[in-house]
């Protein structure tokens, strides 16, 4: 490294994009991590107090020298860049200079006390509320070279966001990060201590290489799952270790990236981790020359002697299921390019949307381009890629255990919450688009059952006040779903039944619980066990009495599961069909983990399993397809229709009215009677034969 600490020159700051933001511990803790790493220390010690939100890095880096102590957490200052060339091969994490500075304008306190390999001394340097002290000499001498740098009262200015900060979650991010660079890095060795709790969190000393270190923070048991992985295609190189268990969620997933082309000293830096058994994308489009692995479509199958099944893989997302994928269903989930690959989301409103996760601008160049694409834009041809190394995915793909996701997860929306007053639902059909509101559902008026299928009703859309809508005659004819319909009048009133008050926080509600026995054993990570720990209480309210195991692996029992599970559990066993409980109460719990991990703690939404599972009880109750309804069964089904929150679909989100035709609209094309313009419509097919179908 360069031991001058310089400002970066102007046109280097406009290459720079605009400041670091650290508003939280979790990044302000990394950040000086990363420091201690490029000052190539061997040992780095945290020590972190959430309560006073103050964090301490230690490390026996190579110091700073007396002279570059002045500059110190001046922004745009940094000793790992001076030049626009410089850009282009970079050696450490930092380069920009700005990590320290935005840290000293975040906190009250900020003391950097350094001893430079080259001397005896050691110096410090101290920020009182954004500015910088004199540097003086300290009065006790380090023993040795190294940094420790100070702050505290972090975010002081950040009233707001401070109070949101969980010490619990933060503490937990901030326990992930240490560990995922110390995967990269197996020869430093690490340690965080809890200072509010005293507890050492993190305990690694330095390690032969990055398995051993997963053997470190995982054990040896989820470590003899992994396999290493190393495939080069072209100028690509995968190297790194993947899990041949499946894991839900990406949270045990470390990727880094590194350009092959520069050649950069900084070895542990070449790292990848890849502790997931989701194949990193770069390799997704290999062709598999496996014969016991047969592509159709998008879709790989092999038969997996392990668990008598065949498993079906995704050749481009990675993504795997026991089930085959119905053919349509594949068209829409799979596309070629994943960067057009839509999910369906419900939003806060109730209304299911498609929405295109991976179509970010920043995300697009790590994803795979379509073959073609890829050919075209890398310069290569695929010559070696049908030559397989015995690391390769394909290997990898037949000693899977397990590789099995859920589907990206959905938001429910709280029926009991009054978030769905005053929604309005646009409906579109070919000529004219309708807003339904719920005033217009108090409108209407049964005429008949159709096909033992729908109810044929008029509906009146006109702008007229409430109460004069239910005396004039509905205009719009529209067909009720009979089906659809009952299930969302069933899913409310089941909605309504499952809570009741709350013994312990008066005037709020809990879901309803059953007592299981024998408690369900279900194994959780050390993080999550920890997560879970720290909420019981919440845990209570939703319905669920959980209790930790201190055995070897981590498990908790849960002792009481909300109501709605057991019913829906003897209606399976009723059935004949085999038990649902315990991955029901899996995904609940895994459903609560992933929410604190993103939103932190909310209380008061229905959770979207319980919502799952009321939703298929409302299935199996309600009225079906070619069941006849007398006249005042249909009247009764829509007066309860439209009492409800969200009257315009069926428990599942499918639409529960459809709009056939507005008399009005009939009266005014009569009059007018307007005829097709075919001149024009001619004109409109000749643009597309030229243009269209490119
Ligand atoms: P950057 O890392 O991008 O250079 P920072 O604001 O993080 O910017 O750090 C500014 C400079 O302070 C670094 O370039 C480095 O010279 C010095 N520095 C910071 N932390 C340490 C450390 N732990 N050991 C040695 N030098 C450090
Ligand atoms: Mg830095």
């Amino acid at each position: 490294m360069n031991t001058m600490i310089k400002c970066l020159p102007k046109e280097v700051q406009g290459k720079l994009r605009s400041g670091v933001a650290l508003p939280s511990l979790q990044q302000c803790v990394e950040e000086l991590i990363l420091n201690s790493i490029d000052a190539e220390a061997t040992c780095v010690g945290v020590r972190m107090d959430m309560e006073a939100f103050k964090v301490q890095v230690i490390d026996n880096g190579a110091g700073i020298n007396s002279e570059d102590m002045d500059s110190l957490g001046k922004r745009y200052c940094t000793s790992k860049c001076s030049s626009i060339e410089d850009l282009d091969s970079l050696r450490w994490y930092g380069f920009r200079g700005e990590a320290l500075a935005s840290i000293v304008s975040l906190s009250t306190l900020v003391e950097i006390s350094s001893r430079n390999r080259s001397t005896v001394k050691t110096h410090v340097k101290i920020f009182k509320d954004g500015k910088g002290m004199d540097v003086f000499e300290g009065e006790t001498a380090r023993p040795s070279a190294g940094t420790t740098v100070i702050v505290c009262n972090f975010l002081h200015n950040m009233p707001v966001r401070r109070k949101r900060v969980d010490a619990v979650l933060e503490g937990e991010r901030i326990r992930h990060r240490v560990e995922a660079i110390s995967l990269m890095h197996p020869s430093v060795s690490f340690t965080l201590k809890n200072d509010c709790t005293g507890a050492m969190t993190v305990q690694l000393p330095k390690a032969r290489n990055t398995y051993h270190r997963f053997v470190q923070i995982h054990s040896l048991v989820k470590a003899q799952k992994l396999g290493e992985i190393g495939y080069t295609h072209g100028q690509f190189e995968v190297i790194g270790y993947i899990g041949r268990e499946g894991h839900y969620n990406n949270s045990l997933q470390f990727l880094t990236g590194n350009d092959d082309t520069q050649g950069s000293n900084n070895n542990e830096q070449h790292c990848d981790t890849a502790l997931n058994p989701e194949p990193a994308p770069v390799c997704s489009t290999n062709p598999l020359a496996d014969e016991r692995e047969e592509a159709s479509g998008d879709w790989l199958h092999h038969y997996e002697t392990s668990v008598g099944k065949t498993v079906y893989v995704n050749k481009v997302t990675g993504l795997s299921r026991y089930d085959e994928m119905p053919a349509e269903d594949t068209q829409v989930h799979c596309t070629s390019d994943v960067t057009n690959m839509a999910v369906s989301v419900i939003n806060k409103m109730g209304m299911e949307y498609r929405c295109y996760p991976f179509q970010v601008d920043l995300v697009l160049p790590f994803l795979p381009k379509s073959r073609t694409e890829r050919v075209i834009s890398s310069g290569l041809d695929d010559r070696d890629a049908n030559v397989e190394s015995s690391n390769s995915l394909t290997t990898l793909y037949s000693k899977w255990k397990n590789p099995v996701f859920v589907r990206p997860p959905m938001v429910g929306v709280d029926v009991t919450s009054g978030q769905a007053v005053g929604l309005a639902v646009k409906i579109h059909n070919i000529l004219f688009p309708y807003r339904f509101s719920k005033a217009m559902i108090h409108s209407m008026k049964v005429i008949h059952q159709v096909d033992k299928k729908f109810l044929a009703c008029l509906i009146n859309t006109r702008d007229e006040e409430p109460a004069a809508m239910t005396e004039t005659e509905g205009n719009l004819l529209v067909l009720v779903d009979q089906h659809a319909a009952h299930e969302r009048v069933r899913l409310e009133n089941l909605v309504a039944d499952s809570y009741e008050e709350d013994p312990d926080s008066p005037g709020e509600k809990r879901l309803c619980s059953s007592t299981i026995l024998p408690p369900l054993e279900i194994s959780v990570t050390e993080e999550e066990l920890r997560l879970l720990r720290s909420c019981q209480g919440h845990l209570r309210s939703l319905g669920l009495d959980v209790k930790f195991s201190q055995a070897a692996e981590p498990q908790v029992f849960v002792g009481k599961v909300p109501l709605c599970f057991m019913e829906k559990e003897s209606n399976e066993v009723r059935r004949g069909r085999p038990s649902v409980i315990k991955p029901v109460v899996e995904e609940y719990l895994r459903e609560q983990i992933e929410l604190l991990r993103s939103t932190g703690r909310v209380r008061g939404t229905l959770p979207l399993t319980v919502l799952k599972v009321l939703a298929s009880l409302a299935c199996h109750g309600a009225i079906k397809f070619n069941d006849s309804l007398s006249r005042d069964e249909c009247h009764s089904l829509v007066a309860s229709l439209s009492s409800c929150q969200l009257p315009f679909q069926c428990a599942h989100g499918r639409p529960s009215i459809a709009p056939l035709v507005d008399t009005l609209h009939l009266d005014k094309d009569e009059q007018e009677l307007q005829r097709p313009n075919l001149l024009k419509l001619r004109r409109i097919y000749k643009a597309w034969q030229l243009y269209g179908n490119r």
